[in-house]
């Protein structure tokens, strides 16, 4: 029997980590498919407190599973939870196929790229279209070409800048008008001679499937309806995140979007189980922000076990 189990290694998930291995509460941590989450596919995080110079995401996220590892954090690579009986306690969550009984829940779980939905983005994922320029950006097929990136968010603007190492020709393709970005962010952005905004346009379509790669996106302009294609050899999305839920639609109380909703602090309308991070914050949704969910949710979770 466990006495909590983490879902999620985001800065949500592994903070939760270091605060119940150090109250001796011996957590299982389960990483999901993204150990570390989403922070690992980022560049440099320049907002995170204590690190005047900035750190790479991916760093980060390996010190705080070290940090929590040192406190007797159990965090298990890569297994993922199927599912979560969360009727009665102790709730049983199936992990891989096996049965995994604990007290208490966090759930860490974090949040996905969203995609745009439009013909040619699916099939040529990978073959031109990413939702990671950190991750994808220096594949040779990007090298010195025309590259698009879609949206108007801090994102959006990150992946333009990173992109800047690898082309001199960056179409930053948003549905509005101005950037919804950080004030710094956009000044980079606008203030750079290689990245060009295409405001009120949307991409329709990604070509070209037929020849099994990108050759261009098809555009158009949201206030005219005006058509026109621009060639390129990459699609970066950038146009948000949708939470990472699915496992407790119906169980737990969720908003429309699927964010989860607390009822008080961390806790869920589920005695025992809390939420942490992204998956239910839709209005903050920065590293730290979600790293301090993380603790409250650990300190609401031992003051739970302390009663039982
Ligand atoms: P975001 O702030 O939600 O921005 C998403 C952008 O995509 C918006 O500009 C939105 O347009 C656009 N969009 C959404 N759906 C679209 C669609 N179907 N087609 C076309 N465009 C679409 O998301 P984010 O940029 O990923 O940022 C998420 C959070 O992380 C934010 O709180 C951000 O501050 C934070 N973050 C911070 C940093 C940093 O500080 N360096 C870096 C990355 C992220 P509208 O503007 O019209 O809604």
């Amino acid at each position: 029997m466990e006495q909590v189990v983490i879902i999620g290694t985001g800065c949500a998930g592994l903070t939760a980590a270091i605060y119940t291995a150090r109250s001796n509460l011996s957590p299982l941590v389960l990483t999901g498919t993204l150990p570390g989450g989403l922070l690992t596919t980022t560049s440099i995080v320049e907002n995170y407190p204590g690190f005047p110079e900035g750190v790479d995401g991916y760093e980060l996220m390996t010190r705080m599973q070290k940090q929590a590892e040192r406190f007797g954090a159990r965090v298990q690579v890569l297994r993922v939870v199927e599912a979560a009986d969360l009727s009665k306690s102790p709730f049983i969550l199936t992990v891989d196929g096996e049965k995994v009984e604990t007290k208490t829940v966090i759930i860490a779980t974090g949040a996905s790229h969203r995609h745009l939905g439009v013909p040619g983005e699916h099939v040529l994922e990978k073959k031109g279209v990413t939702f990671c320029a950190t991750c994808d950006g220096a594949w040779p097929m990007f090298r010195n070409q025309s590259l698009v990136v879609v949206g108007g968010g801090d994102s959006a603007c990150e992946e333009a800048l990173y992109l800047t190492r690898f082309s001199s020709q960056i179409h930053l393709i948003h549905r509005r008008d101005h950037l919804r970005a950080s004030k710094i962010m956009s000044a980079r952005v606008l203030s750079n001679p290689k990245i060009k905004p295409v405001w009120d346009s949307v991409v329709a379509e990604v070509l070209d499937p037929k020849q099994d790669k990108v050759t261009a996106v098809r555009l158009k302009n949201v206030r005219t309806n005006a058509g026109t294609t621009l060639p390129c050899a990459g699609v970066f999305v950038a146009v948000g995140h949708v939470p990472n839920t699915t496992l407790f639609k119906g169980v737990l109380d969720l908003d429309d979007n699927g964010y989860i909703v607390p009822k008080r602090g961390t806790a869920t309308n589920i005695p025992g189980v809390f939420v942490a991070g992204d998956c239910a914050d839709h209005v903050y949704r920065q590293a730290i922000t979600a790293a301090g969910s993380g603790c409250a949710a650990a300190i609401d979770a031992e003051r739970y076990l302390a009663k039982l």
